[in-house]
């Protein structure tokens, strides 16, 4: 059987580095085994999705390396998603209910308040025909729940191991709203179903929508397909990201000069047994992805190690691999690529560095002696990537400086600036 996985944004909010991880897990199971990739927008919720929040995540997909086989938007499935709804409502499985969200919250204080779960209690199923029709005439519309089985489901996860959970614990979820919009549950497994997904990779904030959603695969078509679930990216410090996500997106990393592959190579790595070192290309990930290799523990996201693994990165790149970039920023060629490198944190570092070989350079100089001095003891040309510790040997044992006192005052010389 053909691997198929999907990746689901919700274009609500620029792709941020917690679900580019999920959708750089999806796209290693797709390439890795030969399978495929579907990129699913799912914009169900009319008023939070916007098509300029699509537009940024394809491009950041882009950016990353993840390209992906299929590609679909829930907004434009609408009739399968009504044809899956009318097959649970003719078997009794999707129930009309006509509270409202007051209501429902009284009944849930209530219960709080007497020490019972905040589970809805199901007092719609014993409307009649007559209750309904009286309540459609003082114009109330129904919003759709799902009737849960109330029975344990279990999975076995790619991630997690064996899974359980007791739906009789959970209220029986609304699918549709009373405007007749669909929440994103059913359709979700609808496109699932449809796409013939078999591998439903995802963050464990979903493992309760799971036990829900294999109980609709199961009413819907019979079987579901396996899940992995993944821990969520936390901070360095172990807080929650999600307070800060927006700071995080993949446009700001791009904007930062970090190189897609540092940023892909981070979070492929981050979370799983191995470590975290750069990858030139997304096959080498591939090559060294397997699904056991993902633990358990929150996985961590800290942006000091991402930009330090970034300069690790650029310190690797053949100039092959950055020709046509040193060109359009018009700096020069392999040997000031070989040159410079070593000193980047980031690709754009290289404009900076750029005039230091070209000049013009006016020389600070604070104490002509010693650089008199120091100048004198140049060793003859020409000079490779030895002759700076010779000389500034040199230098040290005649002037009997050493540290800052002996590098200083070249830096300030030879390139005018302080740091470097
Ligand atoms: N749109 C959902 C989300 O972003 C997709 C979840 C899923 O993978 O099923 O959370």
């Amino acid at each position: 059987m053909t691997t198929i996985v999907r990746f689901a944004p919700s274009p609500t909010g620029l792709l941020h580095v917690g679900n580019a991880r999920t959708a750089i897990l999806n796209y290693l199971v797709a390439r890795k085994n030969g399978g495929k990739f579907l990129l699913r927008i799912d914009d169900t919720d009319t008023e939070r999705s916007k098509s300029e929040y699509e537009t940024a995540i394809l491009d950041s997909l882009k950016w990353l390396g993840v390209s992906h086989d299929l590609f679909a938007r829930q907004s434009e499935r609408a009739p399968a998603h009504q044809e899956a709804a009318e097959k649970l409502k003719a078997s009794g499985q999707l129930y009309p209910c006509y509270e409202s969200a007051l209501e429902l919250d009284r009944r849930r204080q209530r219960q709080i308040a007497s020490g019972k779960p905040p589970v809805y209690d199901r007092a719609a199923l014993n409307l009649t025909a007559e209750d309904r029709a009286r309540l459609e005439a003082e114009g109330k519309r129904a919003h759709w729940r799902f009737k849960l089985s109330q029975k344990k489901v279990a999975w076995k996860d790619l991630i997690r191991g064996e899974v359980e959970i007791d739906t009789a614990h959970l209220s029986d979820p609304v699918l549709i709203r009373e405007d007749g919009r669909f929440l994103y549950t059913l359709p979700s497994v609808v496109d699932d179903i449809d796409f013939a997904i078999t591998h439903i990779i995802r963050g464990e904030d979903h493992v309760t929508n799971t036990a829900v959603q294999i109980e609709i695969f199961e009413a819907l078509s019979g079987s579901a397909p396996a899940f992995a679930h993944h821990p969520l990216l936390i901070g360095a410090g172990g807080e929650a990201l999600s307070k800060r996500l927006g700071s995080l997106s993949l446009k700001l990393l791009a904007e930062d000069g970090i190189e897609p592959m540092a940023a892909a190579s981070y979070l492929a790595k981050t979370g799983t047994s191995d470590s975290i070192v750069p990858f030139a290309t997304m096959d080498e990930l591939v090559a060294g992805f397997a699904m056991e290799k993902i633990g358990r523990a929150p996985a961590h996201f800290d942006p000091a190690e991402l930009a330090n693994l970034n300069a690790k990165l650029l310190h690797l790149l053949p100039f092959a691999a950055v020709e046509a970039r040193l060109a359009e920023a018009q700096v020069g060629g392999a040997a000031f690529w070989e040159a410079v490198k070593a000193n980047l944190t980031r690709f754009s570092d290289v404009k900076d560095l750029w005039p230091l070989v070209v000049g013009p350079i006016t020389p600070v100089i604070e104490d002509a002696a010693f650089i008199t001095a120091a100048a004198e003891l140049l060793p003859p040309e020409p000079w490779d990537e030895l002759s700076w510790g010779i000389w500034t040997k040199a230098v040290a044992a005649a002037t009997g400086t050493k540290g800052k006192t002996l590098f200083h005052p070249l830096r300030l010389a030879l390139t005018a600036r302080e740091h470097g």
